[in-house]
């Protein structure tokens, strides 16, 4: 289904948050404490999980608008340049005196699990003068910002100014307030999406089942109507009021899973908006996930609408 925008049209989505640099530093060994390990190679790219997610749905075909802020420096101006160059319809807030651009340094060692070293930087405040009109024209809006204050402000907002309004909240941010602030403001959210540990972070239990029963248990009590739950190539679980299923994920060479999430959750914003069946949204974010992590980065691999479509007629489910 094509649901691309043409340019000057009134975008369908709208992210908020960061975007960053990321240093990709591809070390010989798992990482112990207390050990040391050589650096085999290097690379740097754009990044943050916001701006991921925004560059993912353009290459779909649905560019949205995406608001941020970056460091006022040269990192700061070539991100936004990327940005532009991929077709996202951005709205940078002018970047504050001094500050920097927010960076991360991924450790990328043998086996799946990545570590992430962040330095923060600029980001989106309460306070700071977004553009909410043209943000609550679009039908989903994806909140993706750090500042708890201003999240719990742009979640307020919707049931006043444009009830009709999807908004998607990524579990990504929330994970370092304690858990009953963290819970009840994700499911202020119609839509969450998380991996696993965020789940469990954000519910404060132990257990990934004890946590999807803890969730299962408090939906009722806020207005999320799905969450979208990954785990990584054991594929996702979609969780609504009424059904739970679990979505295997898709053999693929992987390489790097960083931005597996950012490209997963773009997947979940672009089957909602094309009104997909329940499991075929799972299908088809469990596909962007898989795609995102055929190369190092994580914008390099994220696919084309056609790559996906052909990618989805081919692909077999991990055994
Ligand atoms: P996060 O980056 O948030 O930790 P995951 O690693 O769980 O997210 O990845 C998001 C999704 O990407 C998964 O639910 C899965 O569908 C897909 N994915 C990630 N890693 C793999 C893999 N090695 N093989 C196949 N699919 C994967």
């Amino acid at each position: 289904m094509d649901v691309g925008t043409a340019s000057g049209r009134q975008p369908q989505v709208a992210v908020l948050g960061t975007t960053s640099w990321d240093q990709f530093l591809v070390l010989d060994r798992p990482l112990t404490e207390g050990s040391g390990a050589i650096v085999v190679d290097r690379l740097e790219a754009s990044g943050g999980t916001a701006a991921n997610l925004a560059v993912a749905l353009a290459r779909l075909g649905v560019p949205p608008l995406f608001v941020t802020t970056c460091g006022d420096d040269d990192l700061g101006r070539r991100l936004l340049d990327e940005l532009h160059r991929e077709g996202v319809l951005v709205h940078a807030l002018p970047p504050r005196s001094g500050t920097p651009t927010d960076r991360c340094t991924i450790l990328v060692t043998p086996g799946p699990e990545r570590t992430i070293l962040w330095t923060p930087g600029a980001s989106l405040r309460l306070g700071d003068p977004l553009p909410l009109d043209r943000v609550f024209m679009c039908q989903i809006v994806v909140v993706d910002v750090e500042d708890a204050a201003l999240r719990q402000r742009l979640v307020d907002l919707p049931a006043h100014v444009a009830p009709r309004v999807q908004l998607v909240g990524p579990l990504t941010h929330l994970v370092d307030l304690q858990p009953d602030r963290a819970t009840w403001l994700a499911l202020q959210h119609d839509v969450i999406v998380g991996s696993d540990e965020e789940l469990r972070a954000v519910t404060g239990c132990d257990e990934f089942e004890a946590a999807l029963t803890r969730l299962r248990e408090m939906m009722p009590l806020g207005a999320t109507r799905l969450a979208a739950i990954t785990r990584g190539r054991a594929g996702c679980v979609l969780l609504t009021r009424r059904q739970e299923i679990r979505v295997p994920a898709f053999e693929v060479a992987a390489v790097d899973p960083t931005g597996a999430g950012d490209a997963f959750a773009a997947g979940i914003v672009y089957g909602l908006l094309t009104r997909r069946s329940l499991p075929e949204v799972g299908r088809f974010a469990n596909a962007m996930g898989a795609l995102a992590t055929r190369a190092f980065g994580a914008r390099t691999s994220l696919p084309t609408h056609h790559e996906i479509t052909a990618f989805l007629q081919e692909a077999r489910p991990c055994a």
